[in-house]
């Protein structure tokens, strides 16, 4: 619950009304632990509030998102999806069969970055993967069947 009051205070810092519409979206995408599409979101929303539509989820959305609090990820146009920014840095899982985004919540990397430090003296602040490749569900189109 703090986790969302403090999401809310953020939206009105930035100097956004905390509306109905809003606070929903941001329950649904800090609720999920994958990232949502709109058509998701909106589909959650509708099953505690049926006052939405998709067009007002996707007008939302672009708020949140030009506000900062919301990030698009997944480099598949087709199917974008949502989630917070201030989930903890985790990389994408990008599933080239359903075109869905998983999270791999840890870091491959975090050790490759302390040893570049260390070994090269250069600090790396920043850093992306995205990695592709077949979900479960779609598993056997990526590899043959045995
Ligand atoms: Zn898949
Ligand atoms: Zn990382």
């Amino acid at each position: 619950m703090d986790k969302l009051k403090m999401l809310y205070g953020e939206l009105q810092a930035r100097g956004l009304k905390l509306t109905k519409q809003r606070s929903a979206i941001i329950k649904m995408l800090n609720k999920s632990r994958v990232p949502l599409t709109a058509e998701e979101i909106f589909l959650r929303i509708r099953e505690t509030n049926d006052n939405t539509s998709l067009a007002t989820v996707y007008r939302n959305l672009k708020t949140l998102v030009t506000a900062g609090l919301v990030v698009k990820t997944g480099l598949l146009e087709e199917k974008v999806q949502y989630r917070l920014a201030s989930k903890p840095h985790s990389h994408d899982l990008i599933c080239l069969g359903c075109h869905k985004v998983f999270e791999l919540t840890q870091c491959p990397l975090e050790h490759l970055c302390e040893f570049i430090g260390q070994r090269e003296g250069f600090t790396v602040t920043e850093h992306r993967i995205e990695l592709y490749g077949y979900c479960q569900e779609c598993g056997s189109q990526g590899k043959k069947k045995k």
